[in-house]
C-alpha cells in the first residue's frame, strides 16, 4: 500500500503550534497544517483505490465477558458504559482484548476513585496503567477522555475520536508485548533497555491510533474516512501531540496510509519515539 511522508510540514512550522500547551488563539494557526495534511491525503487517494481493511464484527469471548461483567458491578453505570462502548466501538480492539482475555494476560479492568488512585501503587505519574494482568483507569481520566473536540473549527461531517478506545488499545499493546526486562550490567544494556521501552511505547501509540481510526470508520457506517475526516480525527484526539509532532519533525516523519492507518513498522515507531522524546510525559503508562 502507498504511503506518504509529510515532507512539506516543516515549511509550515514557523506558523503553527501543535503542542498540547497551545492556547485557543494559537490553535487557530493549525488551519494551514490541517490543510496540508488533507492535501497530501487527497493526493494519495487520487493515486490508488482506497482499501479499508475492516475486521469482521466480533463478540466478547467468555473471558472478556467475565471481565466486563465484573467492571459493571465495580464501576458506576456511566463508567461501565463508557468502557463497554469503547471496547465495542472497534472490531480491532475487540479482537485484541478477546485474545488478551483468552490467554490470561488481561483479567480485569478497574476504575479507581480519586481517593483510591492517590493511594494506589502505580508505575509512574499516570492516570491509566497496567499492573499484573489488570488495566487501571482513574475516574478523573475517564471523565477527561469524554472530551473529544480539541480543535476549534467544526465541520459538519467530523467524526470525533473515541479517546477511551485509544487508551484501551494503547494498554492492550503493552499487555500483549509484556514488560521490557532490564538486563543487569553495563551502560550499553541500560541504553538498550531505554530504547526498547521507548519502542514499545511508540508501537502502543500506533496501535491506539489504528484502533481509534477503526472505531471512527465504524461510526462512519463502515465507510473509509475522507482525508479531511482523518485530519480532523487526529486534530481532535486527546493524544494528538505525538502524531502531529511526528508529522512535523524535520527527520523521522510518520507515514500514513491513504486510509489513515499508520503501519506498525520500524520507521513509524522511530518517528513516534522521536516525538515522545521531546514531549512531556503523557497521562497513560
Ligand atoms: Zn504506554
Amino acid at each position: 500500500m502507498r504511503a506518504w511522508t509529510f515532507n512539506a510540514i516543516e515549511l509550515l512550522s514557523a506558523h503553527t503550534d501543535i503542542y498540547r500547551e497551545g492556547s485557543r488563539s494559537v490553535r487557530r494557526s493549525w488551519i494551514p497544517m490541517r490543510a496540508l495534511v488533507i492535501h497530501l491525503l487527497v493526493v494519495g487517494i487520487s493515486l490508488a483505490a482506497v482499501q479499508q481493511a475492516i475486521a469482521a464484527s466480533v463478540a466478547p469471548n467468555r473471558e472478556l465477558e467475565t471481565i466486563l461483567g465484573k467492571l459493571r458491578t465495580n464501576a458506576s453505570n456511566d463508567q461501565y458504559r463508557q468502557i463497554d462502548d469503547a471496547v465495542k466501538s472497534s472490531p480491532n480492539l475487540f479482537d485484541q482484548l478477546n485474545r488478551l482475555a483468552a490467554s490470561g494476560k488481561l483479567t480485569e479492568i478497574v476504575v479507581l476513585t480519586s481517593a483510591a488512585a492517590s493511594n494506589a501503587p502505580k508505575p509512574g505519574p499516570f492516570s491509566a496503567w497496567m499492573t499484573g494482568t489488570s488495566m487501571v483507569f482513574t475516574e478523573s481520566l475517564l471523565s477527561q477522555l469524554t472530551k473529544n473536540r480539541e480543535y476549534d473549527v467544526v465541520y459538519p461531517d467530523d467524526i470525533l475520536p473515541n479517546n477511551t478506545t485509544f487508551v484501551l488499545g494503547h494498554l492492550a499493546f503493552h499487555l500483549n508485548a509484556g514488560k521490557v526486562i532490564a538486563k543487569p550490567g553495563d551502560v550499553s544494556h541500560l541504553n538498550d533497555y531505554i530504547a526498547a521501552m521507548l519502542d514499545q511505547e511508540a508501537r502502543a501509540y500506533i496501535q491506539a491510533w489504528n484502533d481509534a481510526l477503526n472505531a471512527a470508520v465504524q461510526q462512519n457506517n463502515d465507510k473509509p474516512l475522507t482525508p479531511h475526516q482523518i485530519a480532523d480525527l487526529m486534530f481532535n484526539l486527546h493524544y494528538r501531540f505525538a502524531f502531529l509532532k511526528a508529522l512535523r519533525q524535520p527527520t523521522d516523519k510518520i507515514q500514513l496510509e491513504q486510509n489513515g492507518v499508520i503501519e506498525e513498522n520500524e520507521s513509524n515507531a522511530n518517528a513516534i519515539t522521536t516525538a515522545l522524546k521531546s514531549s512531556s510525559l503523557a497521562d497513560i503508562q
